[in-house]
Order: structure tokens, then sequence, then C-alpha cells
């Protein structure tokens, strides 16, 4: 089989181990930079270009596509699904993961748990906002940054006036936040499930360090291998399915209420969870593509 993985830096330890497994697998695989690639748009014949030549009788595409380049990554992913390859993750999928709000509604359509959560865009009516989403806990609300990513704009307010001033500020600044109620029970951790396809083939526990409610690898959090329950396992099967992502890593906090939803990410990392884990899932995507993709589709699909 003929695999591009659409990459900006062959080095990325998943890009490497990708290419690895591939390899071990005796596939011809090679790395494509999305932002290098340059297109037609023709009736009947789309073509790719990349470092001067065409790309051509590619079976199934990998994409790793990072959150600043989603809008042209998931264009040239779009290219290559129209030119039949099969691509392990829909290009529709991914923009569909990369919006929060999207995806929290999509969710909680179906019944998955997630923290309650508010979003507002006028200045006005905070008070409310905050009575809507904590009316019935105490006084401790998570504010973030729709744009944030490695716990970056993720802050927890202990009081009802300390969320508020930070509502204020994040408003001055014009940015897109969600308020959400403060799982403390979680007790600064939360947990990564790796899922392929309907399986989570491995999942690993992450700590935030002391004094740390944001668990975050990139914020001095620890991982380690845990053994989730069947409710877990499924809430993350399912919640990939209703995303539309065949590969996703779906992370979970622990609540009083079961397991609720934090995010569900199509370019999941495999450095962290192999070093948990100790188990080889780059070769397991791999095996998955070789799989499905004469299928020529995706075999899962997701709406809305
Ligand atoms: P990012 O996309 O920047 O990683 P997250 O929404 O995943 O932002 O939040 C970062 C971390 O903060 C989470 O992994 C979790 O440990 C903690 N966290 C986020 N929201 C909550 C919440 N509502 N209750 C408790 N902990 C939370
Ligand atoms: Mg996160």
């Amino acid at each position: 089989m003929q695999i591009a993985i659409l990459s900006r830096n062959r080095n990325l330890y998943s890009t490497r181990r990708l290419v690895e497994a591939a390899k071990e697998r005796d596939h011809d695989v090679f790395v494509v930079d999305p932002l290098r690639c340059y297109m037609n748009i023709v009736p009947h014949k789309p073509e790719i270009h990349f470092k001067g030549r065409k790309l051509e009788d590619v079976d199934a595409i990998i994409p790793r596509i990072g959150a600043s380049v989603t809008f042209y990554g998931t264009a040239v992913l779009r290219q290559f699904e129209m030119m039949g390859t099969y691509p392990l993750n829909e290009s529709v999928a991914i923009s569909r993961s990369r919006d929060k709000l999207r995806s929290m509604q999509l969710l909680s359509r179906k019944g998955i748990g997630l923290p309650v959560t508010g979003f507002a865009h006028s200045p006005d009516d905070t008070e409310d906002l905050l009575e809507l989403v904590g009316g019935n806990h105490g006084q401790s609300y998570v504010i973030k940054l729709t744009e944030g990513t490695q716990g970056k704009g993720v802050v927890l307010t202990e009081t009802r006036k300390a969320a508020e001033s930070v509502i204020d500020a994040f408003r001055g600044l014009d940015a897109h936040f969600l308020v959400q109620e403060f799982i403390k029970e979680a007790g600064g951790a939360d947990i990564r499930c790796f899922v392929i396809g309907d399986k989570v083939v491995a999942a690993m526990k992450r700590q935030g360090k002391e004094g740390e409610f944001r668990s975050n690898l990139h914020r001095g959090g620890t991982a380690s291998v845990i053994k989730i329950t069947p409710e877990e396992r499924s809430t993350a099967v399912r919640a990939a399915k209703i995303m539309g992502l065949n590969v996703a890593g779906v992370d979970l906090l622990r609540s009083n209420h079961g397991p609720v939803v934090m995010e569900v990410n199509s370019s999941p990392g495999l450095e962290g969870i192999e070093g948990a884990t100790g188990k080889d899932v780059a070769g397991q995507i791999v095996s998955f593509i070789e799989k499905y993709h004469r299928h020529g589709k995706t075999r899962t699909r997701g709406g809305g």
C-alpha cells in the first residue's frame, strides 16, 4: 500500500513512529507537509502537487494536522478524499472536532456526559451565566479560552467574584471562552483514552503536579497506565464515533456523576501514550488502515 502522512515535521515522535510502523509492515510510506501542497480545482480530475511533482495512487492518508494549520490542512486532506484516497480521519470530522462548542453540542445531544458548560458572547448578564452553570454546586468555576491548548488559557476561579473578574478580562480581550463547573473530585487528573475504530487500545492517567488542577503534561503533569471502567470505555468509543473519528484521543474526567468528556482530539500524540503503556499504538493504526482502506470511505461517520 502507498501511505502518505500529512505532517509538518517528519522528526516529530508521532510522525516517526507512524513511518516506522508502516515500513515494518512493508508499505511504501512518505511524509507530506500540507503547507507545501498545491492543488487544482477542476471537474473530475483534481490533482495535488508537492515539491514540483504530482502525488498519485496514494491508497491511504494519515492526517496529523496541527491546530494552527487546520484550515489549509483540511483543504489538502479534502483534495485527497476527492481523488479517492482513504483518509484515516475524514477532513469534515477533523474540522468538527476543532470547534469546541460544536463538539460539545454534538456530544451532549447524544447523551455523552460533559461538565456543565456555559458560553456567551454579549458582555451583559455575567451573573446569570454563572448561575446557569453553577447554580447547584459550589462557587468554583473553570473558565477557558476556546482557542487554548496545552492548558494555557484555562483558569480556575474559587469565588464568584474572581470568576466575574476573569470573565471581564477575557471579554476585554474580545476572546471566546467557556465557563464550566469545576470537577473538583477529579483531583487534578484526567484520563486519555486512545480510540481506534471501536476500541480503546490504550489509556493513561495524567496527574497534574502538586497544587495544579490542570493535568497537561506540558504543565508538569505525569502520565501512568490506568485500567479504565467499562463505562469509561464505552463513553470514549461513543464520543469518537459521534465526532466521526476513526482515531481519537478522548480526554475524560472522573466526576461524581460518572465520566465526563473534556475534549476529543483528532490528532492525538503517540509519545505520551506509547511511553506510559508500552503499547505499539502506531502499529495498531497501520493495521486498522490495512483492514479498512479498501472500503474507500471512512468506517465511522458523525453528523452535524
Ligand atoms: P487544553 O485544551 O488547553 O488542554 P482542557 O480543557 O483540556 O484545555 O483543560 C486542561 C486541563 O485542566 C484538563 O486536562 C483538566 O485536567 C483540567 N480541567 C479542565 N476543565 C476542568 C473542569 N471543568 N474541572 C476540573 N478540571 C478541569
Ligand atoms: Mg486538554
